[in-house]
């Protein structure tokens, strides 16, 4: 993100004088993501929505991505083996993405890029509550004691750590559904294996509100709607 204030970034965008810019402020003319900008040392970067007389100098220019992970993709801007997801965007800015909570090589479903560091940075944080859903199928039958297992959490040696309440709904006697509001290492595999039960197959449907859209084929991605972009919190 490139940072400037506000006056300076008007002047190089109108080519005007900054004695002109701060005509402009005090005329009220100069809105900031919908706000009434007077002041010249207001700080704006590239993902603010600035006007003059309502025509945009800048335009927002903060990106969010939904991608349908296909298996076999790894979850990585550069790979030396595989492809990554980055390989299956074809919108020109796809370089200046990051992911937004990765999912494993062998995993599926919904995927999350973005060049909103502040957004991605909410979106992961430990206390943000974030739901993730994913849809599981096992090698071997669920049983009714992974239920408490799960609520209670499990403790991990190598990071030493408690896993938060994760809430696991039998669907079938092979298909579970496991939401978690963290993401740890292979945490849903990790869990299933205090069982010695592997994981065959991990769908990701939704982070907190956001679904995967069902009309996205595995390898298909669309932008965010800004209201999705906003369902987030
Ligand atoms: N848990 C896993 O084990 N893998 C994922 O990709 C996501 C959650």
């Amino acid at each position: 993100i490139s940072r400037s204030r506000l006056d300076k970034l008007l002047s190089d965008k109108l080519n005007i004088k900054r004695k002109d810019v701060r005509l402009l402020l005090a005329q009220k003319r100069v809105f900031v993501d919908g706000s009434l900008a007077l002041d010249i040392d207001l700080i704006v970067d590239s993902f603010s929505l600035i006007t003059v007389d309502g025509d945009i100098v800048q335009a927002n220019q903060a990106k969010y991505v939904m991608l349908h992970k296909p298996v076999g993709v790894v979850s990585a801007t550069k790979d030396e083996l595989h492809k990554t997801v980055i390989d299956l965007l074809d919108v020109p800015y796809k370089s200046s993405l990051h992911i937004a909570g990765r999912l494993d090589l062998n995993s599926s479903g919904l995927l999350l890029l973005t060049n909103d560091s502040r957004w991605s940075e909410r979106l992961s944080k430990p206390d943000s509550k974030v739901a993730k859903s994913y849809q599981v199928t096992l090698a071997n039958k669920l049983t009714e004691d992974m239920i408490p297992a799960f609520l209670n959490g499990m403790y991990f040696e190598f990071e030493n750590i408690t896993t938060k309440p994760a809430k696991l709904e039998v669907l079938s006697d092979y298909v579970a559904k496991v939401e978690l509001v963290e993401g740890k290492y292979h945490q849903i595999k990790r869990m299933f294996g205090r069982f010695r039960n592997p994981v065959v197959k991990l769908h990701r449907q939704s982070i907190g509100n956001l679904q995967l859209d069902v009309t996205l084929k595995p390898g298909e991605s669309r932008e965010l709607h800004p209201v999705e972009v906003q369902s987030i919190f």
